[in-house]
C-alpha cells in the first residue's frame, strides 16, 4: 500500500497533523520511537499555556482564535478535558517586552485584556507580590492544555477516522522509492512504509543539516519544577497562571496554578545549550530547581514551600524564535513543522490543519508566510 502521507514524529505536532489528515479522508501512518503520549519530547508536563494577545507577535493571533476553536472541537470529538480557563497574568515593568507585546498584541487585534496596578493586583490577587513598579496584564480567557491528555486525544480522534499508528518504532531513514512518485521509509523494526507524502514533525530530533534546510536549530535543556505550597490560595480558580519578567530573577518566570499536584514553576528564557544526543535528563536541586524555587517564593511567598518534582524537557529553538512550517524549499513532497521555540503547543490543533492543507494543495489558507522554512535563506515563498 502506498499512503497518501506518512507522519514522522507523533508528538503534539504530528499526532495533530495525524488527526486533520485522517479526518480530511487521507489514508495517513504515523510512526513515533517512543509509546504514545510519552515524556521524552517536548510534549509532556501536565500544563502548557495558551494565551492569545500575544507577545512574540501579533502575527500569530489569527492562528490563536482558530487553535481555541479546534482545541474545543478535540474537547468535545474525544470527550476528553484539555483546555481549562485559567486566567494568565503577564507581570513586570510597563517597558518589560513580553508585558508591552502583550497589550501591542490586544490593541491589534481587540482582545479582552485587563491592565492592573501593582496595587490592585495585590487587591485581586493576594498571594501575589508585584513591585511597586510592576503592573499586570489579565487575559481572562488564556489557561492551560493538558499537553498528555491532548496528545492522546489526537491520537484516539485520528485513530476513528482511519490513522495508522505506529510506537517504540522509529524512522531510521528516507528517500524517494525508484520511480520518485512515492517516498520508501525504513523502520527500526526492519519494516519499509511507502507514502506519497512526507510531513516530518521531529521536535528537537530535526536535523535541518542533514535535510538541507536553510533552518538552524539549537536545542536548549529545561527543566519543569513542581512545589507542594502551603495552602490552597494557590489552587485553580482563584489563582491565575503567569509569567513574570523581573530583573532579580535568573530568567522569565511562569507557573501554573495548583491542579491537585502543586504549583508548577519554570524559566522560559534561558537554558542550557544541548543537543538530543548529550541532553542530561538527571535533575540537580541546587543548579536546576533552586533558583526557580527562589523566584517563584519572591513572586508568590508559600507556593514553593516544598519541592516535589522536577523534570527535563527541552526547547527546539530557531534562529529568530519563530516556528518553521511550510514545504521543504527543496521538495514539495516534504512538510516540515518544527522549530517550536518553546512556545508551539497552544498551536498544534491549528498546526494540524496547516499541515494536511499543505499536504493536500500545496499550499494554506492561513497567513503564515512569516513561519516558512525558507525565510532564513532569505526566500519568501
Ligand atoms: C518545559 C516546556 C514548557 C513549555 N511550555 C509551553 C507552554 O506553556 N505553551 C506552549 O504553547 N508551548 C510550550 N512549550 C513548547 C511546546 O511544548 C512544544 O513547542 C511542543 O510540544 C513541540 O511539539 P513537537 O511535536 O514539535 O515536539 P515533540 O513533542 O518533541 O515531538 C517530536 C516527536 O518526534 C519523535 N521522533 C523524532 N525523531 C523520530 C524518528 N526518527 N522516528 C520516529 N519518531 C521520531 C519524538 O520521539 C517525539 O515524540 C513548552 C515546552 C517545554 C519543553
Amino acid at each position: 500500500m502506498i499512503y497518501d502521507v506518512a507522519v514522522v514524529g507523533l508528538g503534539a505536532m504530528g499526532s495533530a497533523v495525524l488527526q486533520h489528515a485522517a479526518e480530511r479522508g487521507l489514508s495517513v501512518f504515523g510512526a513515533e520511537q517512543y509509546p504514545p503520549a510519552h515524556t521524552l519530547g517536548a510534549s509532556h508536563g501536565k500544563s502548557r499555556m495558551i494565551r492569545k494577545a500575544y507577545f512574540e507577535d501579533p502575527a500569530y493571533v489569527p492562528l490563536l482564535r482558530r487553535a481555541y476553536d479546534l482545541w474545543e472541537q478535540l474537547e468535545r470529538k474525544s470527550g476528553r478535558p484539555v483546555l481549562r480557563k485559567t486566567g494568565v497574568l503577564i507581570a513586570g515593568r510597563p517597558e518589560s517586552a513580553i508585558v508591552a507585546g502583550v497589550r501591542t498584541s490586544a490593541e491589534l487585534h481587540g482582545l479582552s485584556v485587563e491592565t492592573y496596578d501593582a496595587a490592585e493586583i495585590r487587591r485581586r490577587f493576594p498571594m501575589m507580590r508585584p513591585l511597586d513598579d510592576e503592573i499586570g496584564v489579565l487575559e481572562p480567557d488564556a489557561g492551560v492544555l493538558h499537553p498528555e491528555l491532548a496528545v492522546t486525544a489526537q491520537l484516539e480522534v485520528a485513530k476513528s477516522a482511519g490513522a495508522v499508528a505506529r510506537f517504540s518504532t522509529r524512522v531510521t531513514s528516507w528517500d524517494r522509492a525508484p520511480g520518485g512518485a512515492a517516498f520508501a521509509l525504513r523502520l527500526d523494526d526492519g519494516s519499509e512504509v511507502r507514502a506519497k507524502k512526507l510531513a516530518l514533525c521531529l521536535g528537537a530530533w530535526l536535523d535541518p543539516a542533514g535535510l538541507g534546510l536553510p533552518v538552524e536549530i539549537e536545542v536548549r535543556r529545561k527543566v519543569q519544577a513542581w512545589f507542594a505550597p502551603t495552602g490552597d490560595a494557590f489552587a485553580a480558580g482563584k489563582c491565575p497562571a503567569f509569567l513574570v519578567d523581573r530583573a532579580a530573577f535568573e530568567e522569565v518566570l511562569y507557573g501554573f496554578p495548583d491542579f491537585g499536584d502543586g504549583v508548577k514553576a519554570a524559566f522560559h528564557t534561558g537554558g542550557e545549550v544541548t543537543t538530543m544526543a548529550t541532553l542530561d535528563r538527571i535533575v540537580a536541586f541546587e543548579k536546576d530547581v533552586a533558583p526557580i524555587q527562589r523566584a517563584l517564593d519572591a513572586w508568590m511567598p508559600g507556593a514553593a514551600a516544598r519541592s516535589r518534582m522536577a523534570s527535563v524537557c527541552q526547547y527546539d529553538m530557531s534562529r529568530d524564535e519563530h516556528f518553521v512550517i511550510g514545504l521543504h524549499p527543496g521538495d514539495p513532497g516534504v512538510v516540515i513543522a518544527g522549530g517550536f521555540s518553546g512556545h508551539g503547543f497552544k498551536f498544534a490543533q491549528v498546526v494540524g490543519e496547516i499541515v494536511s492543507e499543505i499536504v493536500v494543495d500545496g499550499a494554506t489558507h492561513h497567513d503564515i508566510g512569516f513561519l516558512s522554512p525558507a525565510r532564513f535563506a532569505g526566500i519568501v515563498r
